[in-house]
């Protein structure tokens, strides 16, 4: 499931992490492959024309952080707003005060609503709830067999009326039942059509009227796509439903179906099947999902930690200096501290793709500590004018810095060449920062 979605975003970064700066029209590009690929998944249009535009706003509108390079920040803002269209953080079920809470299945025939009764069951009896499921599936011949059948796999008890028609009387039934076996969850399998009829719906809307269920979960097949949406936007409006549950999300379905549903219908998604066994059923998690989908996980945590690390002001006052060109010696240490606010070098890279086997990193942290004792060891005349620092003071640099005048002038000369490459720099936005001394 969306693995074709998955490897086109990854093309996309791949490009996009290769500009060291991002212009309007690398952005543009970018957001093309972007507009294309999620149109390919079959997303709906307009969700599209919206994601994209956000998109656009946000990475035109924002100033690139420190310690992380545009390519990863604009990773980073697709990851976002991808989240956000998949419906923000996680929703959980509802838990009535009033015993049991009652939830009711809907959906068309062939959807996987039984199944999901089951796994649904499954699922709260492990949170320690007691369930009752009802079978009020009274059309399709084999489905209270069937239920019945979960029951006794999952050890979960099933309500059923085998000669009775109707549903809102088995579910009036089932009610008492709960109430005499202590249930503190009821589920109701509904039955479904193949395709949506009013007899159904008006059949639905009673049962709703008279059980007054807790929570509506509408049970979609994923596969069907588009379809998905205009199905869940008709159940919506005589349902009112409070979320929905995407089943067989195992298949290769192109995965238009969970980015639309939730920002074209305005209900989120809760659940999703993986599976035809009990135990194939996930919480919908949309950052875990978009993190499946983009890959991208780690280059999103690093992000974050640049941006809770390091302080606007700071980035802004010092691509003043770099502009005017008084990047002194004290704003290098500077930098070298953030970079170590990040964490040690080697959990930084951990975070980056390809970047976990790079070896021993203990090398480069050793030599940023030596910049910084040697640093350190200057007077503040010395950072600001490294220009002055001829061998005597050098020898007195090293000496009380642990190191060797070797060590100062190799330090110096890195120094002098991240100048001339701000030189290049300046005047355009914040350069992600500079090859570590002596990495
Ligand atoms: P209902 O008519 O809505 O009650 O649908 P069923 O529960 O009988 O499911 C229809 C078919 O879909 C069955 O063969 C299930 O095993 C299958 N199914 C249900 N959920 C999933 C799922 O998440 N993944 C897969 N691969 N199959 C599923």
């Amino acid at each position: 499931m969306l693995d074709n979605l998955s490897s086109r975003f990854q093309e996309i970064f791949k490009k996009v992490r290769g500009h060291g700066k991002l212009s309007e029209s690398n952005i543009k590009e970018a957001l093309r492959e972007v507009k294309m690929s999620l149109l390919e998944a079959d997303v709906n249009y307009k969700v599209v024309k919206d994601f994209t535009a956000k998109v656009r706003d946000k990475a035109i509108g924002t100033d690139v952080l420190q310690g992380i390079n545009p390519g990863q920040q604009f990773i980073k803002i697709v990851n976002d707003e991808l989240v956000e269209l998949l419906g923000g953080t996680n929703s959980r079920l509802t838990k009535g005060v009033r015993k049991p809470t009652i939830i009711m299945l809907a959906g068309l025939q062939g959807a996987g609503k039984t199944t999901f009764a089951a796994k649904l069951g499954n699922y709260l009896k492990k949170q320690g709830e007691k369930v009752l499921m009802v079978a009020g599936d009274v059309y399709r011949p084999a489905a209270i067999k069937q239920l019945q059948v979960l029951g006794e796999q999952t050890k979960i008890d099933v309500y059923a009326e085998e000669d009775n028609k109707n549903v809102v009387e088995i579910c009036e039934h089932g009610l008492e039942k709960a109430h005499e076996l202590g249930s503190t969850y009821m589920i109701i399998d509904t039955a479904g059509r193949l395709h949506i009829d009013e007899q159904l719906m008006q059949e639905l809307d009673d049962v709703r009227k008279k059980v007054r269920p807790q929570e509506i979960l509408l049970v979609v097949d994923a596969m069907i796509g588009q379809d998905a949406v205009n199905l869940a936007e008709s159940f919506n409006k005589v349902l009112s439903i409070d979320g929905i549950v995407l089943t067989k999300f195992d298949g290769d379905t192109r995965g238009g179906a969970a980015l639309s549903i939730k920002s074209v219908v305005g209900k989120p998604i809760k659940f999703i099947g993986v599976g035809e066994k009990i135990d194939d059923l996930e919480l919908f998690h949309p950052e875990r999902v978009v993190s499946r989908i983009l890959g991208m996980g780690d280059v999103v945590s690093l992000v974050e930690k640049a941006q809770s690390a390091i302080d606007e002001e700071d980035a802004k006052s010092l691509e003043e200096k770099i502009r005017t060109q008084k990047f002194d010696l004290n704003d290098f240490l500077k930098q070298l501290q953030n970079i170590k606010k990040l964490g040690s070098l080697g959990s930084i890279l951990k975070l980056i793709p390809g970047m976990g086997q790079i070896g021993d990193l203990a090398p480069a942290e050793k030599e940023m500590k030596k910049v910084e004792a040697i640093i350190q060891s200057m007077t503040q005349e010395e950072r600001k004018k490294p220009d002055i620092l001829k061998a005597s003071r050098k020898q007195r640099i090293a000496a009380g810095s642990g190191t060797q005048v070797s060590d100062v002038n190799r330090l110096l000369k890195q120094f002098d060449q991240m100048k001339s490459m701000m030189k290049m720099f300046s005047g355009g936005k914040m350069p992600s920062f500079p090859s570590f001394p002596g990495g």
